[in-house]
């Protein structure tokens, strides 16, 4: 089996559903609270992991009650945290989230220890990283250890994925041309291509774009439109499937750990794109980020 990389962040959700948000000086008692494990970095380990990939994943962990819970999280999913660093004096990531009665949610995100995801990292994992069939990374960490790992990739041939979320408005164009996958959602799409998406045919225009510019693949996803495909192959969509959805946080990232395990494994791009948004649809008819996300069998059955 092909072995996936991922290098990105983890965070520990901190939801705390209340009545209402308390005013300044106000101690307010709250309903109930619950914990999760998030972060795009870990969401999309996770899901290709669950679907039985080969993961390696790259973070960086406090040194806080929060630690324990991430790399046990991470093990049970049978993934290989060799690389996964305890920082002394840092506090792991965490995002409080508040959620009120009609479901609008406040959320903050200390990075904590993520931040200490440096260039450095990449160079300590270098010989893992060279054997692996593809490297998968996000935006949750510093932009100069995204780009050295782009460098690395190119440098040493390893195909390399870019999911560009959270979106940022400068990613330095000679990198996007370094990257095999990019795989957009509709706002990230449009904040690289500096143009309109707001239907299928301007999302068709904009990856248009982003391929001038280099970029080998564009995969870009379009929520319950499914996806979308500009590239050296062609262009073609994969339509959405329909569900009853019931929460779509952390679909973006079911799509990417899937297509990852799917195209890793030797699928086409066109169908590992399909495998994607049937993964993705079918996490978002379940609560929660990483609790959304079928193992292989539960897919299987989804799929029949
Ligand atoms: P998020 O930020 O919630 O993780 P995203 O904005 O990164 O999501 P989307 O394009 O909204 O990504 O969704 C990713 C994939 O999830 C889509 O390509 C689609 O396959 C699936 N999906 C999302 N919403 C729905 C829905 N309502 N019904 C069916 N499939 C959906």
């Amino acid at each position: 089996m092909s072995r996936i990389a991922v290098i990105g962040s983890n965070m520990v959700d901190l939801i705390t559903y209340v009545d209402r948000m308390p005013n300044a000086g106000e101690t307010l008692e709250a309903p109930r609270f619950a914990l999760g494990c998030g972060g795009k970095g870990a969401n999309q380990a996770v899901s290709a992991a669950r679907l039985g990939a080969d993961v390696l994943f790259i973070t960086c962990v406090g040194d806080d009650l929060f630690a324990d819970g991430t790399v046990a999280n991470l093990e049970a999913c049978g993934i290989d945290t060799r690389y996964v660093r305890r920082i002394s004096g840092a506090s792991s990531g965490v995002a409080p989230i508040f959620v009120q009665p009609d479901s609008h949610n406040s959320i903050l995100i200390i990075k904590g220890a993520n931040n200490s995801i440096r260039p450095s990292t990449i160079d300590e994992a270098a010989d893992a990283l060279r054997q692996s069939a593809l490297i998968v990374l996000q935006l949750e960490i510093a932009l100069e250890t995204v780009y050295a790992a782009i460098d690395f990739a190119s440098e040493n041939a390893v195909p390399v994925l870019l999911n560009p979320a959270p979106a940022v408005a400068d990613f330095d164009p000679a990198r996007l041309s370094k990257l095999d996958f990019l795989i957009p959602n509709e706002s990230e799409l449009a904040l690289l291509s500096g143009l309109e998406v707001s239907s299928v045919e301007t999302a068709f225009a904009a990856a248009r774009l982003l391929v001038e510019r280099g970029c080998r693949h564009v995969i870009a996803t379009l929520g319950e439109n499914g996806a979308l495909y500009v590239g050296q192959d062609g262009e073609w969509t994969v339509p959405g499937q329909r569900v009853r959805a019931v929460d779509t946080t952390g679909a973006g990232d079911a799509f990417v750990g899937c297509f990852a395990k799917f195209w890793s494994d030797g699928h086409d791009i066109r169908q590992a794109m399909q495998e994607a948004v049937a993964y993705s649809a079918c996490s978002v008819t379940a609560y929660g980020t990483q609790s959304s996300y079928p193992d292989a069998a539960a897919f299987q059955t989804f799929c029949h």
